[in-house]
């Protein structure tokens, strides 16, 4: 029997996983439906990592996950699981106080940010030649973007060297659990029992709990991303994020930058969302580049994806117990891969009593509808 079984190898899960022999257990089995880890949600993010973010809690979890993509990145000797990109937050007159109260609140919290007016903006970032004069942007050197792809690839590398078993192509159809012992059935009708089980599946999580009666405040969104070659090469951008016309841009290199945000605020079914991107949000998303820098005018398509983030009521994640021996690990609200290693951390400490879910139960708000709200915002 397993100390502890985990399902979902994204950011969450391989996060939990490698946490959980850090803290002693001593035989853990990662389940994944792909044949490769850190495929779904975690490989179609933007990657941004920020601490500009509404809840205290939030940033807190951003800044012990910074210590495990460092720490991941020396392990497996990846430069490209984490890079200092900085990240400018733009906006116009009506943003102004809310951004001079996040520069007031970043100095109050040891944050380097400083506030740009239109012209030093420019004269900073040339290529975002078209920005007013009445803009106003909040730069945060300190910003990072991360690729999870290559961070899960780093933890699951350790995490197998502590002993970890792996099962790939191991999709979950059936958790049964009581007091003391758990039952995982796979669609190949292999069953693994473990002394408690972790399902931190995305927005998959609800779906796979519900035949065993619990029922958790979880709805899957759907939000997409366009990859774009620029007409030129462009001159050290940082992340960006407009908040007037809500894009932000994540530079790839020299010339190709990844451009969203195209969220849709309704409920998506995991099993059967649209994964490509939209023709009108590939359209949208190029005018508002063009609004802000002339290097959008010739930009082309590369490609363009959805893929799914998961609201709760109260955009709080949900981790913790669910039932005897069962425990989950969900409810990204699309800034999961910033907050991911160490909510996977925390997830596996709780599974193994080490650690209290305090105000994260999954059971603390009724499943009920309930409006779908993105969690990347400042208020
Ligand atoms: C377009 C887009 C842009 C984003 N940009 C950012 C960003 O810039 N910064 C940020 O912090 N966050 C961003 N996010 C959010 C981020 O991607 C997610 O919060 C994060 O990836 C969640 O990780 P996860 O491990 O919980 O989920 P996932 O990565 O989805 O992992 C869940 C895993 O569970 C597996 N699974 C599901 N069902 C089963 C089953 N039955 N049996 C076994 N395995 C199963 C899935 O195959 C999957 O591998 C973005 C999301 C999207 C869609």
């Amino acid at each position: 029997m397993y100390d502890l079984i985990v399902v979902g190898a994204g950011v969450w899960g391989t996060s939990a996983a490698l946490a959980a022999l850090r803290q002693g257990a001593r035989d853990v089995l990662l389940l994944e439906a792909n044949f490769g880890a850190a495929e779904e949600s975690s490989a179609k993010s933007g990657g941004i990592v920020t601490a500009l973010l509404w809840n205290a809690q939030d940033r807190a979890f951003v800044e012990r996950s910074r210590e495990l993509y460092r720490e991941a990145a020396e392990l497996g000797g990846d430069g490209s699981v984490w890079r200092r990109t900085g990240m400018l937050t733009l906006g116009g007159p009506k943003e102004r106080d809310l951004l001079e109260g996040r520069a007031a609140q970043a100095e109050r919290e040891g944050a380097t940010a400083e506030l740009l007016d239109g012209g030093e903006v420019r004269r900073r970032f040339p290529d975002l030649d078209r920005l007013g004069d009445d803009a106003i942007g909040l730069f945060t050197p300190d910003d990072w973007h991360v690729n999870p792809t290559a961070y899960a690839q780093a933890a699951l590398g350790e995490a197998r060297r502590l002993g970890l078993t792996l099962r790939t192509g191991a999709r979950v159809v059936g958790i049964s659990a009581r007091v003391g012992s758990a039952e995982v059935r796979l669609q190949d009708g292999s069953v693994h029992q473990g002394a408690r089980v972790l399902v931190s599946a995305g927005c998959w999580t609800r779906k796979l709990l519900a035949p065993s009666g619990v029922e958790i405040p979880l709805r899957p969104y759907r939000t997409q991303l366009s990859s774009l070659r620029l007409g030129s090469v462009h001159r050290e951008l940082p992340v960006v994020w407009h908040l007037p016309t809500d894009i932000y841009l994540v530079p790839e290199g020299a010339q190709d930058i990844l451009a969203g945000d195209g969220t849709e605020y309704k409920e998506s079914d995991p099993d059967a969302f649209r994964r490509e991107g939209d023709p009108f949000f590939v359209e949208s998303v190029a005018e508002r580049l063009i609004a802000l820098t002339r290097l959008g005018d010739a930009a082309g398509l590369r490609s363009a994806w959805a893929g799914l983030c998961g609201a709760t009521p109260d955009r709080r994640p949900l981790v913790g117990a669910v039932g005897p021996s069962l425990f989950c690990a969900c409810g990204d609200q699309g800034i999961g891969v910033m907050r991911g290693p160490a909510i996977g951390e925390l997830a596996a400490q709780v599974a193994l009593g080490a650690a209290q879910e305090g105000d994260l139960s999954p059971l603390r708000l009724p499943a009920a509808d309930f409006p779908i709200r993105g969690g990347f915002t400042l208020d």
